[in-house]
Formats: structure tokens, sequence, C-alpha cells
């Protein structure tokens, strides 16, 4: 169970996703071009893959994911927000492409953290894996031009802030 971790020229796509064609390698690479573009200067790109993720794992082992990067957006040690884009598996056995903002929890009780919010789209064929990735990408970069602070996401989901004293939040999967 080896995870692999390294800029985006060396993510192996044509073995990660054996269905995906050259047209739809290049549409991905532009799509992470984009994310890459975005991202905190002071973060170098990174992403990480799983090949033994490859083909359906089975549901006994949480999220399977073939493909992620995530960065850090603020982070103060106590409070934090971070983005992530990834290619996953569903329960079901299917591929998605998820995008999300995480944001530190200050529920009373304590969930960590919250996706605030998130966009999973479905792969519903082969040919469509790239087209996902791209929506997924196009999402992160203009959640991205909202402010980079926790308190605004949260405050975006009705999620209780930091220095708050209501609940109202709740654990999404
Ligand atoms: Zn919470």
């Amino acid at each position: 169970m080896t995870t692999m971790r390294g800029p985006f020229d060396r993510v192996p796509l044509d073995e990660l996703f054996p269905h995906v064609d050259d047209l739809g390698r290049q549409r991905m690479r532009r799509a992470v071009a984009m994310v890459d573009a975005v991202r905190p200067a002071d973060q170098t790109p990174d992403w990480e893959w799983w090949p033994h993720h490859i083909n359906f794992p089975g549901a006994a082992v949480g999220v399977p994911e073939i493909l992620l990067t995530e960065f850090s957006l603020y982070d103060d040690r106590v409070d934090w927000l971070a983005m992530a884009i990834d290619v996953e598996w569903t329960a079901a056995g299917r591929l998605r492409v998820c995008a999300a903002v995480e944001v530190a929890c200050w529920c009373t009780e304590n969930h960590n953290a919250h996706y605030a919010p998130s966009l999973e789209i479905p792969v519903r064929d082969d040919a469509s894996l790239e087209a996902a990735f791209e929506a997924a990408a196009r999402q992160l970069t203009k959640w991205l031009e909202e402010p980079w602070d926790p308190e605004h996401w949260r405050a975006r989901a009705n999620l209780p802030q930091r220095f708050g004293t209501s609940c109202g939040g709740a654990l999404e999967p």
C-alpha cells in the first residue's frame, strides 16, 4: 500500500487511467495547470497517487483514492482552511471526481473538519473522466477567488465560528 508523491509531470496518467486517451490526458494536464497556477505561490505543487487503487479495491478500505492534491490556504495551528481535488471510488465501485473546501470545525461537538462546500461529479463512462476533472478544477479555481479566510467559509456554510457559541453544523461524509 504505497502512496506515491510528486509534481504532476511524474503522475503516470496512462497507468492510473488506462481508458483515458491522449486527448483526454492533455485535457487533464491543462486542468491541473489551471489548479497549480492558482494555488498558493509559496507551496510546491504536490500530487499523491495510489497505483493499487487503479482497479476498485472494494468498499472495505474507506474511500479509495487514485489521485489527489491538497493545499493549505490558511493555518495558524488552531484554525485552518484547505482545498483539495481528487479522483476516487464510491462505495458502489464507481469513479468520481471531487473538489472540496476543507475548513476547521468550531462546533461544540468537535468534528475536526467540514467540507464546506464540496462538489462530487460522477464519472459516467470512460470518456467522461477528463470532463469531470476539468469541471472540478474549474470549480476549485472559482472558490480560490473567494477570501482565504476560514471564517468566510464557515459563514457561507452556516457553521459555528471560532469565537461563536452556537452549534448548527453536522459532519458531511
Ligand atoms: Zn463541526
